[in-house]
């Protein structure tokens, strides 16, 4: 989508061809003696490698001159030999896993439950609820951080695109945190959980200041996000008896004013408001106030402050579903404090330090995001935010560079398709880059992470400078995400890469690979904080004694049920309190999880056979004329058709090498472009197993990326179901129509 075109490194992933035929005519010598070396290279692999030890390794290699021969052979062997030298001696130390990678959790009791290795009280249902005896609650957390970091800087922005981040400290931000409540309570507003407050604004500091500020209160925080649409919008407001809203500038509280819910009263603006939009808000009775007026009344009357406890409300995180009003999911403190204690105790070493800088660029709507600033605060380290448009996120990457940043598959997605892009049509390049990516997986499997190989010089370098070069955390979840992908991220950007699984109903992740395992292709154990065992879904055939079936999560962090909607909360959280996610598991033999299909976006063909859409879409994405595909199928249909957006460059290539010219839509019209595709994504499909009735019959191209602002994406970039089936029906109708 048009969010993550930015991500482009055309042309630059690597330096020179004449660098690039040197390190192969060296690669290939060391690859063909490399067996050789080995076996001499084994008894010195033990020992610390000084200045005598490669002068041994290159005695033990000119003895191989012979076999070589040739003042070539001479200079290649000696590069080698220091080369191999320099590489035993400074290798870097494997990454160790917190527990045996064969045996990351196992099934207990006859229904099958799956521990963490780290909750010995997990088989008596006792989970984690926190890491630290004075870190109990989201407001404990930032105090924990501001001692830890000793008033570390906390919030990072810059004011322009030019501009270096400049910094808030730590209690700089709880001062004014403070304030900001105490004025909201000066405003009106009544301390204590059942006072629900709306944010809709950008990722900012000012967004982390209400949250914060709300906590100093007990008050909850309900973040509202441009996707929602107005109607939502206003039933949210209404639902939650919202009286306050705190937007980020004018267009917003526009948007809020246009559907006045009845409760609303008041809204206060972060960035300048115009003098029409307080004279339409006096019309429907709202009063609007600027940021910095609510701190400074806050600060002339201080009320005292109202700390939560655990299991008071946080958060209600309205889900913006594809259906239907949007659902909120309440959460407690407890629930988010749980979570993070659990990602921060089994990451290890690996875990979050003061000295740390993460991006903040996902939305701080959606768990993922706001877990990570809690475990960031958490631990004293710094965000920096990214300057709100996401068309430029490698430049904020550049000039932040963080050192862990969060991330969703799409992102990750993009980086890879463009750095292949960069490789085709030079086969140079493309060997190096395979050597390169070989000899790091290989390090990889071995649990060594590093970023200072010959390879990240010569190959990775641009990759890892694109985010900043310093990053060595990277945590990814949301969404499905090829192993390739991750196998090639974890390599390219030689930093731990932890992926996880979980949705906003247990907070965020309940599983998480762990630092150490290489294999991509599954989603780790569960995380201390909770119990995972699988159900039956007989319909698609899952049986839990198989291992496979619906996953489901019982713990600390599983939410409190759903904002005045028990009906729809009794649908997923079942009387023994297991939360049922609608996602569909198996047990891999190591004990880690792997997400196979979706309970929910599950339809069957007219001839009876079930299609979940997403794992057929998962599988297309693979090819690389396709940017985004929507599979869709209908009851009363015997075949699936999809609509495809065709990936730009890969397609415009081929269309040149055709002697096909035109804009994107001219080739979208172009029958032989939709044959390639067509055949490509048939040929992907049969390769990866899929059965005929799951394969697509015709498809559709559409030159228009789905996004958020076309309202074909949520905000964590999933597709909207509905609204693509709504949006693309002449173009279905028409492919159904030639099919009947
Ligand atoms: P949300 O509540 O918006 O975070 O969405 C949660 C849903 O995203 C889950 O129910 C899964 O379907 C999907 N999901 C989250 N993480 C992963 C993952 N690592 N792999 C596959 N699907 C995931």
């Amino acid at each position: 989508m048009a969010y993550f075109q930015s991500l482009d490194y055309a042309g630059d992933v690597l330096s020179s061809d004449i660098w690039i035929l040197a390190l192969i005519l060296i690669g290939q010598v060391y690859f063909k003696l490399t067996e050789k070396l080995e076996r001499k290279l084994k008894m010195l692999r033990a020992e610390n490698i000084t200045s005598s030890g490669i002068k041994k390794i290159k005695d033990e290699m000119d003895g191989y001159l012979q076999y070589i021969g040739g003042p070539a052979g001479a200079i290649a062997l000696t590069s080698v030999a220091a080369a191999s030298a320099l590489y035993y001696a400074s290798r870097p130390t494997p990454v160790l896993p917190p527990f045996d990678l064969d045996k990351q959790s196992e099934p207990q009791g006859p229904d099958m439950v799956h521990y963490s290795k780290f909750a010995k009280d997990g088989k008596d249902l006792k989970f984690m609820r926190y890491l630290y005896e004075d870190t109990l609650t989201i407001y404990d957390a930032v105090r924990r951080g501001a001692k830890e970091s000793n008033n570390g800087n906390m919030l990072g922005w810059r004011d322009s695109k030019d501009s270096p981040y400049q910094w808030m400290r730590y209690n700089e931000a709880l001062l004014r945190a403070k304030n900001f409540g105490s004025g909201l309570v000066n405003l009106g507003l009544r301390p204590g959980s059942s006072t629900l407050v709306g944010v809709y604004a950008q990722n900012c500091p000012e967004w982390v200041l209400t949250e914060h500020a709300l906590y100093c209160y007990s008050m909850a925080i309900v973040p509202l996000y441009d996707t929602l649409g107005p109607d939502a919008v206003s039933y949210i407001l209404d639902q939650a008896e919202m009286q306050l809203v705190i937007c980020e500038e004018d267009s917003k509280v526009k948007l809020l004013l246009q559907k006045p819910s009845r409760y609303l009263r008041k809204i206060v603006c972060v960035k300048e408001v115009y003098p029409e939009t307080y004279k339409i808000a006096a019309g429907v009775n709202v009063e609007i106030y600027r940021f910095e007026q609510v701190e400074k009344l806050g600060a002339e009357k201080m009320n005292k402050e109202v700390p939560p406890r655990p299991d008071d409300l946080c958060t209600v995180c309205y889900t913006s579903g594809t259906t239907g009003n949007p659902k909120g999911v309440m959460l407690s403190h407890e629930n988010v404090i749980a979570d993070v204690s659990a990602v921060t105790l089994q990451l290890g070493d690996q875990r979050p330090r003061s000295s740390d800088v993460m991006l903040s660029f996902l939305p701080l709507a959606h768990m993922l995001e706001r877990t990570c600033h809690v475990s960031v605060y958490m631990q004293g380290g710094s965000i920096g935010f990214y300057g709100g448009d996401i068309r430029n996120l490698m430049e904020d990457f550049k000039a932040l560079r963080p050192t862990i940043t969060p991330a969703v598959p799409r992102l990750l997605n993009r980086i890879y398709d463009k750095v292949l892009g960069t490789l085709n049509g030079s086969l140079l390049k493309k060997s190096l880059f395979d050597m390169a990516l070989s000899s790091k997986h290989k390090d990889l499997k071995r649990g060594i992470i590093s970023s200072s190989t010959m390879w990240d010089k010569f190959v990775f370098k641009k990759v890892q400078e694109s985010m900043g070069g310093r990053i060595r955390l990277l945590v990814v979840g949301s969404a499905p995400l090829a192993g390739n992908v991750l196998t090639f991220v974890r390599c390219a950007l030689g930093c731990v890469v932890v992926e996880g699984y979980g949705q906003t109903e247990c907070v965020a992740p309940a599983t998480l690979t762990i630092q150490g395992d290489a294999k991509p292709e599954h989603v780790g154990p569960p995380l201390p904080c909770c119990a995972i065992k699988l159900v039956d879904v007989p319909d698609m055939e899952y049986y839990a004694v198989a291992g496979q079936g619906e996953i489901c999560v019982k713990g600390t962090n599983v939410f409190m049920g759903y904002f005045k909607e028990p009906a729809k909360t009794k649908e997923v959280l079942d009387e023994d309190g297991w939360l049922h996610t609608g996602d569909v598991g198996t047990w891999l033999p190591n004990g880690t999880l792997k997400i196979i299909d979706r309970k929910k976006h599950i339809f069957k063909l007219s001839q009876g056979e079930y299609i979940a859409p997403e794992k057929v879409e998962n599988i297309y994405q693979s090819s690389s004329y396709v940017a985004q595909v929507f599979v869709h199928g209908e009851s009363l249909k015997s075949c699936v058709v999809a609509v495809v957006v065709p990936d730009v460059s890969t397609v415009k290539r081929w269309a040149q090498g055709q002697g096909i010219e035109g804009t994107l839509s001219d080739l979208c019209a172009n029958p032989q472009i939709k044959k390639l595709i067509l055949d490509d994504i048939l040929d992907i499909g049969k390769r990866k197993g899929l059965k005929s009735f799951e394969q697509v019959k015709d498809i559709h191209l559409h030159p228009d990326l789905f996004s958020v602002q076309n309202g074909l994406l949520t905000p964590t970039l999933k597709s909207k179901r509905p609204q693509l089936k709504q949006y693309f029906k002449p173009q279905i109708d028409d492919m159904y129509k030639n099919l009947d």
